[in-house]
């Protein structure tokens, strides 16, 4: 490519967001697969051109970033934001659609969100703490064990998730859990302080999200 500036630039939501690149989406839409789009499609454009949900169902939730980000309620409510957004954007909106978000990695760090190349969608009748789970024994797998806390904090989070799943964790516990600096902040911020590559850093992320964006998931799943 001779002018690859230029060329960006004539691609892309631009000014903003030039250029061009691929997404992979799978997960419940009717046509998964590996996508070259504009920067800054919305999220909305993409779902679309993946062929929309299948079965006709509604959105519940997307992982941005493969595990990696966690899952993001397809409606992120105004308490959900970051506090510059809160502060930014107009006292009317009381929510935003992930459709609207437009797909670009600057504005997803400004809603605190990964953008990874790898998108997996959620229907509604996608079971979140099974998915959940399955990721959480992902991340305690794919830990080398180097770092104490991220050998020791992967495993934790694999069986706390296998207990939530069982049915095993009561409404106290999991509030415990959800509370900021709680003991899931704690071992959050501990893995990430000491992790020497980024596995470290965002293994706590589905169950962290789990625990905070869906509380209906969670529901079904208290103790008795
Ligand atoms: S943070 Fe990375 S290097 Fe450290 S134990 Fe986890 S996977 Fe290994």
């Amino acid at each position: 490519m001779k002018d690859d500036s230029a060329w960006q630039q004539r691609h892309g939501a631009a000014p903003r967001f030039p250029g061009r690149r691929m997404f992979s989406i799978s997960g419940d839409v009717a046509r998964p697969g590996v996508y070259e789009v504009e920067n800054g499609i919305t999220v909305g454009e993409l779902l679309e051109l993946a062929g929309g949900l299948v079965d006709g169902q509604a959105l519940k939730a997307i992982a941005f970033s493969g595990p990696s980000g966690g899952f993001t309620p397809a409606v992120l409510p105004r308490a959900a934001w970051p506090r510059k957004l809160q502060k930014l954007l107009p006292a009317e909106l009381a929510a935003i659609d992930l459709r609207d978000l437009q797909m670009h990695i600057n504005y997803f760090r400004a809603w605190d969100l990964m953008l990874g190349a790898g998108i997996v969608v959620y229907g509604a009748s996608a079971d979140l703490v099974d998915q959940a789970r399955a990721c959480q024994r992902f991340f305690q797998s794919e830990s080398c064990g180097k770092c104490v806390p991220c050998r020791i904090g992967s495993m934790k989070l694999a069986e706390l998730s296998d207990d939530l799943a069982a049915g095993r964790l009561s409404r106290e516990r999991i509030a415990e859990l959800q509370a900021p600096g709680g003991p899931l902040a704690d071992l959050a911020f501990t893995m990430a302080s000491t992790a020497i590559c980024g596995l470290g850093t965002v293994a706590p992320n589905p169950l962290a999200t789990l625990l905070r964006h869906f509380p209906t998931e969670l529901s079904r799943n208290l103790k008795p």
